[in-house]
């Protein structure tokens, strides 16, 4: 396949032109002057990118695809789609399954899976403990060589620093990433929303900021302690983001985390969307009439960790545009209708993702000239593929994957959540007008956007 005439940007290897990429067996065959050349008229399937971007395949490093066990709300074909729908060609879908991913059988079941269905790349995240109790190791060495690509105990988080402590030394021996959900079960307790003005101001329980930083701050004292690479998964305070910053400064191997809801909204708009919008909301783009209206307490702007301060926001977008927090990933998380239309309390955390993640982070990033269009899409290539050692994955050099996401910047769409492909409509971003969209996601030289 040759994806012809788009500006090519591929931030592994410093391009930004407008030039041809040729695709033969699943591969990158050539880039530019080459690729147009050595296309065989007639015989090369075209797919025309004029005015488009064409960057290596997107990665979401962190998504639920709810199988096994819960494919009411996702099963791995519904959630490959609204992958592929969002423009991206891997994701890693995270362990809280049930069973859970904690022995090589369960990634065994899902690499079958995922190869069946054949849309996007299938990445696993396995677990740190059995059974995501956090109580005794799951059996590392054996998912690394069942073809897991991180441990996390995603969704739970390893209260013990021993056993933190352990899992690491474990995972350096075996050459895995870490990542961590950061949640001190102490300091959170039964928590919902961010602890502060509005937690008090609506009466719900609140979830301190210092419950998701005291955990980073361990897990940085950990990754020097046993030389482990841990990646802090959603960040969402802005006091993470410092510690962050200072730990990168002295070198630790450390990485961190975003995602759109945590960068593009705040804990105001628990109050309902006219408080918002006359709030924290206020700069959003467009007028009155393309802000969408929510009540108060509405489950769908309830997420672990929860949206909080408008300040805490500013420092994520501060903290992506300076390299501190290096990857944006979606924490896509689909719940049954069902289950999120009850008490606030009882709803469970988290919200679908796949198919607003590239234009909020466009929207937030990119257009308000934040940052270069390169530096956005890095987040999504090159810096998730080198957190997770997939060397032929992130980048359009020779001999690369032929995984490549061609989308429009510039395109004005608004979210219609019934059409979504995923299986889930858990989303606080129903009929948002968004700017910028994926126009074709080619996973090994095949269209597989629907
Ligand atoms: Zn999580």
């Amino acid at each position: 396949m040759l994806v012809a005439g788009g500006r090519v940007i591929d931030p592994a290897h410093g391009i930004d032109e407008v030039a041809d990429v040729l695709i033969e067996n699943g591969k990158v065959a050539a880039v530019g002057g080459e690729a147009t050349a050595t296309a065989r008229a007639g015989k090369t399937e075209r797919f025309e990118a004029a005015g488009l971007v064409v960057c290596p395949g997107l990665i979401d490093v962190h998504a639920h695809l709810r199988e096994p066990g819960h494919t009411a709300k996702e099963t791995i074909a519904t959630g490959a789609a609204a992958a592929a729908r969002g423009g991206f060609t891997s994701i890693v879908c995270m362990p809280n399954t049930t069973p859970a991913i904690d022995n090589s059988g369960t990634v065994a079941l899902i690499q079958d899976r995922a190869e069946k269905v054949g849309k996007v790349n299938v990445f696993i995240a396995g677990a740190i403990t059995r059974n995501i109790a956090g109580e005794e190791l799951a059996p590392i060495g054996s998912l690394k060589r069942a073809g897991v690509v991180a441990i996390t105990d995603d969704g739970h988080c390893v209260q013990n620093n021993d056993l933190m402590r352990r899992a690491m030394e474990y995972a350096r021996m075996f050459d895995l990433p870490v990542m961590d959900h950061c949640q001190d079960y102490s300091l959170v307790s039964d928590g919902v929303v961010h602890e502060g003005y509005w937690s008090a101001a609506l009466g719900l329980r609140g979830w301190p900021a210092s419950g998701e930083e005291t955990i980073v701050s361990r897990n940085i004292m950990l990754a020097e302690l046993t030389g482990t690479h841990v990646h802090c998964q959603h960040l969402s305070s802005a006091r993470s983001v410092e510690l962050l910053r200072a730990a990168k400064k002295r070198g630790l191997p450390v990485s961190g985390e975003a995602c759109p809801h945590h960068f593009v909204l705040t804990d105001m708009a628990l109050a309902g969307s006219e408080r918002y919008w006359a709030g924290d909301g206020r700069e959003w783009r467009g007028g009155e009439a393309e802000r969408p209206r929510w009540p108060a307490y509405d489950t769908h702007f309830k997420m672990n960790p929860p949206l909080r301060t408008a300040g805490d926001r500013e420092a994520l977008l501060e903290g992506l545009a300076d390299g501190t927090v290096d990857i944006i990933s979606s924490d896509h998380a689909p719940h049954c209708e069902y289950e999120k239309e009850v008490e606030f309390d009882y709803a469970p955390f988290g919200i679908v993702g796949f198919e607003t993640e590239l234009p909020l982070a466009l929207m937030q990033l990119h257009h308000p000239g934040r940052m270069p269009l390169r530096d956005v899409i890095a987040k999504f290539t090159a810096n998730p593929a080198r957190l997770l050692r997939l060397p032929n994955k992130g980048h359009l050099g020779v001999g690369a994957d032929g995984d490549v996401t061609v989308f429009d910047p510039d395109v004005e769409w608004t979210f219609d959540l019934t059409k979504s492909a995923s299986k889930s409509r858990n989303s606080p971003f129903a009929g948002w007008a968004l700017k910028g969209r994926a126009t074709a996601t080619i996973v090994a030289g095949r269209i597989v956007k629907n």
